[in-house]
């Protein structure tokens, strides 16, 4: 049930409505592994410069995160700040900085290879084929992208589609990559670039997964408060992939619980800034908030209506 993830291990800036957060821990790796690792053990591959504060991922490790394949370089660490207006759900990069992400060659430690489960978490897609290059036979490869890679990077973006079993993006990354405002057949425009298994993630709204046969619709959770949204992408993927490493299946039922924990888990993410929501998280917190989900979307259709 191993499960690996490569991703940004970053220092971010993020303004919210309702306060700032500076160089505070980010990243998709990050963001990923410690949903993920409330699941199932994680791999990460990452790379970090000689800035950063690595005693901060203590409790990753702790939790049973592998930080072998966790690379430290000279110079700085990856960074990105951002900003988000009133409503929560548009937000502004004001910077990228990719510091040593700029120079990173993966090298994924030998016990990391064979992996079952992998996640390309977003970052440069030319970085994705390298990691995917180098791991074994994975059950499934899910990634991720944004808007920044779909740009500039768009011919090794659609190289490394062609290689995987499920794409994750937002809706707004969903339209820019397939060029179709409707979602439905922008989901299909991805199919038919390799993906057999497309989850559109519609921020508060809920996500889509579209399979070749079936769509399933989970919810967002109607929180009193949404503190700060960054990472809640990357702690869907790491509920949805972990709740995958961890029951072992892929066939409609567990996909579909998949989406719940990730809905759950990007829920968590988004009630205090950064990771903090995560340090003291618990497996029974987790398993009543899906207990929440099933009773907010559960109903009969009236008996006359003959189904
Ligand atoms: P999310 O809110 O799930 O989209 O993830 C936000 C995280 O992605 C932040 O912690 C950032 O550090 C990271 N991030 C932002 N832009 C990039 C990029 N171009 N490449 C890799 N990671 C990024």
């Amino acid at each position: 049930m191993s499960l690996l993830v490569v991703g940004s291990v970053a220092l971010d800036t993020v303004s919210t409505p309702f306060g700032r957060a500076d160089d505070a821990l980010g990243g998709s790796a990050t963001f990923f592994s410690a949903a993920a690792s409330l699941f199932a053990p994680v791999q990460l591959v990452g790379v970090v410069g000689d800035d950063y504060p690595l005693d901060a991922l203590d409790f990753l490790a702790e939790r049973g995160v592998d930080l072998d394949g966790l690379e430290r370089a000279r110079g700085e660490s990856f960074r990105w700040a951002g900003e988000y207006s009133f409503d929560l759900n548009s937000r502004e990069t004001l910077e990228t900085r990719l510091g040593v992400f700029a120079d990173f060659q993966p090298k994924i430690p030998e016990g990391f290879r064979d992996a079952e489960w992998v996640f390309l978490g977003n970052i440069d897609p030319v970085l994705q084929l390298d990691v995917l290059n180098q791991i074994h036979r994975p059950r499934l490869v899910a990634c991720d992208t944004m808007n920044f890679w779909i740009e500039g990077k768009r011919a090794e973006l659609m190289e490394l589609l062609a290689r995987v079993d499920l794409l994750l993006v937002n809706d707004g990354e969903a339209r820019q990559l397939s060029g179709d405002h409707n979602l439905a057949r922008a989901a299909r425009w991805i199919h038919e670039r390799g993906p057999r298994y497309v989850v559109i993630k519609k921020g508060e709204h809920g996500a889509i997964l579209f399979t070749p046969h079936s769509v399933f619709f989970a919810p967002g959770y109607p929180l009193d408060e949404v503190f700060d949204p960054t990472g809640a992408g990357d702690a869907f993927a790491g509920g949805f992939m972990g709740h995958l490493a961890r029951c072992g299946g892929t066939d409609d039922a567990d996909l579909r619980r998949a989406m719940i924990y990730g809905s759950v888990m990007g829920s968590f993410a988004v009630e205090k800034f950064s990771v903090e929501r995560f340090k003291d998280l618990t497996a029974d917190e987790i398993e009543e908030r899906a207990r929440h989900f099933r009773d907010m979307t559960v109903f009969e259709l009236p008996v006359d209506a003959g189904v």
